[in-house]
């Protein structure tokens, strides 16, 4: 075995392939750029080499850097992880020349695999069932356009280097097409330096089903079942499983098969996946499932296998890279119960899954309990930047069970225990997935999250206790003892007079004025809406007006101590009520600077607590946007004097490797756009429309 290995990568997967070294007895050594100096796997790793500035092209894909790193520290071997170079033949030909091992593929299997139309080639010849389309050479227009119309829409246009869902575009109708294409290798020249594409039937009711191989150096080869990663969005995984809900023994055993078959064709060695696309019309077929493409590497949602079926895969790497034999044969390889993966990222749902930022000044996990069934792997701890220089991802939240149902309710309640404020998440989402119905039937293709996305994403308003909740932690007078002597549980108030402390809060775009009023020992929030109010639905409006309206005096009054009934017996017949007493049990939150995040469920209701000295946030003008991220302008499709409907894409702003229309927020003039080619910051302006009277 190795004595000291590199580990060419950062974030949760660096401190996955750590722990397991350490546990063998392995030397580890970290490579980091400059916005990583403090990371997780900087601080887990035995040694750390400063690798680069922090754009990944400068730091994680420097392969002379990181081979210098690993001769300088005496390492033998670099595990690549996965994204980066972990799927770069040229870095393993580089490695292996300096006298280093590569853990993983050889260059030759990574090659046979790297381009969707090569593999599906080569599969075809191997006996596998690829995916019906055109994957040849010519890229005319119309000719790919006619193979489009020959295949029968809808199609896929898939980027044949593409990988991450990007470069992929489904079309619907033949006059779509163009636009279609050029878009897809658009992004597949960026992200890939390749914009050659290939043209795949669009399966019905696709469910993508996978298969974990691995082989070793002296021709072995297995598999260990498969994982459903059927839960995407734009064609990206969010919950992955193992094994696939309704799975039958005809299709396993053909998919294993066909895996196992396509792992021996390229003499492969190391972890790999084949991923299939199934469809699932009709069922489960065992003669509906089709090739699609190979990972070359350790895949993001391999804990589910390792849960089902005790594998330690990254164990299995190190072994099998140091020339052992694979440690188990096919037939001790058993599957284990179900186990499910949830990917928490920084990205805001509701808007269509864009990449967030953010200092996660408060992270908390459901600590595991005992027995191993719920796995949290992370590289970031409270305090941690998600910065735009990487993948957003924060966690990844593993639950394993006996069976189907009580691994999703043990990942409902992983979910549900998790606290992130700082940046918005999607961890609502997650909870909201996990817990729909057809979900929780086993009934999943590919299209589900976007068939409900609407209901998927939507933030549920927070009730009035929830409100009332953030304005007494704003106050500071959450903090304060419960006690029966009301002299010291709420010192600083008059107990004469009432006091009350106003105070403004934001949620979302939304203002919220509200008052707090200390009287006899008992605090009593109540709530102004000057815009309409988050708890509507929940309150009901006053008749005839309705909460909307300016300065209506809708809401709710929260009692912090006692259960006063009179007020209740007061209270106009619109008013809601909540009782906050701290006797019904501790709230859930967290103070960051300027905001209140009050967590419910899945749900971290973010409020900002607006500082009232500074008017800067206050009047964000509306004749402007704003750049959500930093980022570069690609596109631009207006210009000064157009007018545009609310709506209308205006530009195209290329970000955390993926394209993201910025459409017109309202109808106007512009009056000021960004030009094509330039960089821009978070919040740089840019489309500035013409003011009007
Ligand atoms: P694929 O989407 O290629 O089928 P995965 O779902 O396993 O496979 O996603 C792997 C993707 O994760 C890579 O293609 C890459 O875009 C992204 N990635 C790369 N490095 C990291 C990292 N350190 N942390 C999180 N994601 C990463
Ligand atoms: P990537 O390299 O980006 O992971 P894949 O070829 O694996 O690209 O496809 C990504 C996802 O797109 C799949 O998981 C699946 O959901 C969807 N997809 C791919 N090919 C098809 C197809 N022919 N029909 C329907 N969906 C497909
Ligand atoms: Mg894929």
């Amino acid at each position: 075995m190795f004595r000291k290995i590199l580990i060419a990568n950062r974030g949760e997967i660096a401190c996955r392939v750590m722990r397991t070294a350490r546990r063998m007895g392995v030397k580890t050594v970290a490579v980091y750029s400059d916005a990583d100096a403090k990371a997780l796997h900087v601080a887990m790793a035995d040694e750390a080499v400063h690798i680069g500035p922090s754009p990944v092209s400068e730091s994680y894909l420097r392969a002379e850097k990181i081979i210098e790193a690993a001769l300088a520290t005496g390492a033998e071997a670099i595990h690549p992880g996965y994204g980066f170079l972990s799927e770069n033949p040229d870095f393993v030909d580089k490695v292996t020349a300096a006298g280093l091992v590569f853990i993983g593929p050889s260059a030759a299997s990574i090659r046979a695999m790297g381009l969707k139309d090569a593999a599906k080639a080569l599969m075809e010849k191997a006996g596998v069932p690829v995916v019906p389309g055109y994957h040849g050479d010519t890229q005319a227009l119309v000719l790919l356009a006619t193979k489009a119309r020959e295949i029968g829409y809808p199609v896929l246009i898939k980027a044949r280097a593409g990988g991450g869902g990007k470069g992929m575009r489904r079309v619907d109708r033949p006059d779509d097409f163009a636009d279609a294409l050029a878009g897809a290798k658009r992004e597949a020249k960026s992200a890939f330096g390749d914009d050659h594409v290939l043209i795949e039937k669009y399966v019905d009711k696709p469910r993508h089903i996978e298969v974990q191989v691995f082989g070793d150096n002296l021709g072995n080869a297995v598999h260990l079942f498969e994982r459903d990663c059927s839960a995407q969005r734009r064609h990206q995984k969010v919950i992955e499983e193992a094994p696939a809900p309704g799975m039958t023994p005809e299709l396993r055993a053909a998919m294993t098969d066909a895996a196992v078959k396509a792992a021996k064709a390229i003499r492969y060695s190391g972890a790999g996946t084949i991923e299939f696309i199934v469809d699932s019309s009709k069922g489960l077929k065992a003669d509906r499932f089709w090739f699609m493409e190979m990972n070359t590497r350790l895949q993001v949602e391999h804990p589910v296998t390792e849960m089902v079926t005790g594998v330690d895969l990254v164990e299995w790497q190190l072994r099998v890279a140091a020339g052992e034999q694979l440690p188990k044969s096919q037939e001790e390889i058993r599957l284990n119960g179900h186990a499910f993966e949830a990917r928490l990222y920084a990205e805001d749902a509701a808007k269509g899954f864009l990449p967030a930022t953010g200092t996660l000044h408060h992270l908390k996990f459901p600590a595991a309990p005992p027995g191993g069934n719920v796995r949290v792997e992370t590289g970031v701890r409270a305090g941690d930047a998600i910065s735009p220089y990487y993948d957003p991802m924060i966690a990844k939240l593993v639950a394993h069970g006996p069976d189907r149902a009580s691994a999703l309710a043990l990942l409902v309640d992983t979910l549900e225990t998790t606290e992130v404020a700082g940046s918005v998440t999607n961890l609502a989402f997650l909870a909201a997935l996990a817990g729909d119905a057809d979900f929780a039937a086993g009934d999943v293709d590919t299209g589900l999250i976007g068939r409900k996305q609407d209901s998927l994403t939507a933030l549920p308003a927070p009730d009035p206790e929830i409100v009332a909740a953030a304005v007494l932690a704003a106050s500071g007078l959450d903090r304060r003892v419960p006690s029966n002597d009301p002299w010291s549980a709420l010192a600083g108030y008059a107990h004469f007079h009432p006091v009350a402390q106003r105070m403004k809060l934001r949620f979302g775009d939304q203002d919220i004025l509200t008052a707090v009023t200390v009287e006899g020992g008992i605090a009593k929030v109540s709530v102004e809406a000057t815009a309409p109010l988050p708890v509507e639905g929940r309150v009901r409006p006053k008749a005839g007006g309705g909460v909307a309206a300016a300065g209506s005096n809708a809401s709710l009054q929260a009692l912090q101590r006692g259960n006063d009934e009179s007020h209740t017996a007061a209270a106009p017949p619109s008013v809601g009520f909540a009782d906050v007493s701290p006797s019904r049990g501790e709230r859930r939150l967290a103070k960051w600077p300027g905001h209140i995040t009050i967590f419910n469920g899945a749900v971290g209701y973010d409020f900002a607590v607006p500082d009232p000295l500074d008017r800067a946030d206050e009047t964000e003008a509306a004749g402007s946007m704003r750049a959500p991220m930093p980022g570069l302008v690609k596109l631009v499709r207006a210009g000064r004097g157009d007018v545009v409907k609310k709506g209308q894409p205006l530009l195209i702003l290329e970000a955390m490797k993926m394209e993201h229309t910025i459409a017109a927020t309202h109808d106007g003039e512009i009056a000021e756009i960004a030009s094509e080619g330039s960089q821009v910051t978070d919040g740089t302006v840019l489309v500035r429309f013409v003011e009007t009277a």
